[in-house]
């Protein structure tokens, strides 16, 4: 079942057009990663898909409710955002920031609740930032904020989660630290997971589909191994590559150079 789906849906900027009649259901359950070159469209169907953008022509349904339709606490309820280059309000404490991810679930009489604290503290545990709770988060690394937000996002017990290239920036270790705990959470907690990814190699190992953006359109939507190919690489993103299985069947993608241009 589609917890999540947009269809024909177009976005227009002044003359552009960025999505040109895009249509992708994001499957319960799943981990579903958006792939595409730079300014293909992706942050705008991710902001599309989260109402912070409305689209010129098209709809989206979240449990198949018509998403223009619903309030925005009810949707903050079912879904989290974390967006491409989120900012911290300044000088608020890890804890701060977590708890704004309760307000969809407070009500204007009663404030905070115990159970506010229970999941506050739970996605604290849950991201390993509980010894950090009083720190300022301006003051931490690239990775441990990242996981600061991730918090915030999973204190709104959402169903779906939404990211946008969440490991960018981040090297090595911390881009795989944040592709694990997003899996557990996949896994254990059953949230659904659909992702921005810039690096196509955690695109093909973590997801259960993978959707190549490309002018505007989904060029292909499917398994990893039949989405990422020779092929795709070639015609998006204008690399040659080689693809290989490794010892737990995953793809590995080696790129080996441009794609020559022809004529
Ligand atoms: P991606 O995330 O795939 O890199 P974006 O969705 O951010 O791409 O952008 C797609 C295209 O839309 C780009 O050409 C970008 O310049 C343009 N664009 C995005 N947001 C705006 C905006 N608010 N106003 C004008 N153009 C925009
Ligand atoms: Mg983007």
């Amino acid at each position: 079942m589609a917890i999540m789906k947009a269809e024909n849906l177009s976005v227009d900027f002044y003359e552009k057009s960025v999505l040109k009649n895009l249509t992708i259901a994001v499957e319960k359950g799943q981990i579903v990663s958006i792939l595409g070159p730079n300014g293909s469209g992706k942050s705008t169907l991710l902001k599309t898909l989260s109402r912070n953008l409305k689209p010129n022509k098209g709809s989206v349904y979240l449990d198949d409710n018509n998403l223009a339709e619903l309030s925005a606490k009810f949707i903050a309820r079912k879904m989290a955002v974390l967006p491409q280059s989120p900012e911290a309000p300044k000088d608020l404490t890890v804890r701060d920031l977590v708890e704004y991810g309760r307000y969809p679930h407070q009500s204007w009489w009663q404030g905070k609740s115990q159970e506010d604290d229970q999941c506050v503290d739970w996605a604290l545990v849950q991201t390993e930032l509980l010894d950090m709770s009083s720190r300022i988060v301006s003051t931490l690394s690239g990775g441990e904020r990242q996981r600061v937000w991730i918090a915030m996002a999973l204190a709104q017990k959402p169903e779906i989660l939404l990211l946008d290239e969440p490991t960018t920036y981040l090297d090595i270790c911390h881009q795989l630290e944040i592709m694990e705990l997003l899996a557990d959470f996949n896994r254990n907690h059953d949230i659904t997971v659909a992702m921005v990814l810039h690096d196509i190699n955690h695109a093909a190992r973590y997801s259960d589909c993978v959707a190549v953006v490309h002018q505007g359109k989904i060029f292909a939507m499917g398994k990893p191994e039949d989405v990422i190919t020779v092929h795709t690489l070639r015609v998006v993103f204008g690399v040659e590559s080689e693809i290989q299985i490794d010892h737990v069947g995953k793809l590995v993608v080696m790129i080996t150079g441009l794609t020559k241009k022809r004529g």
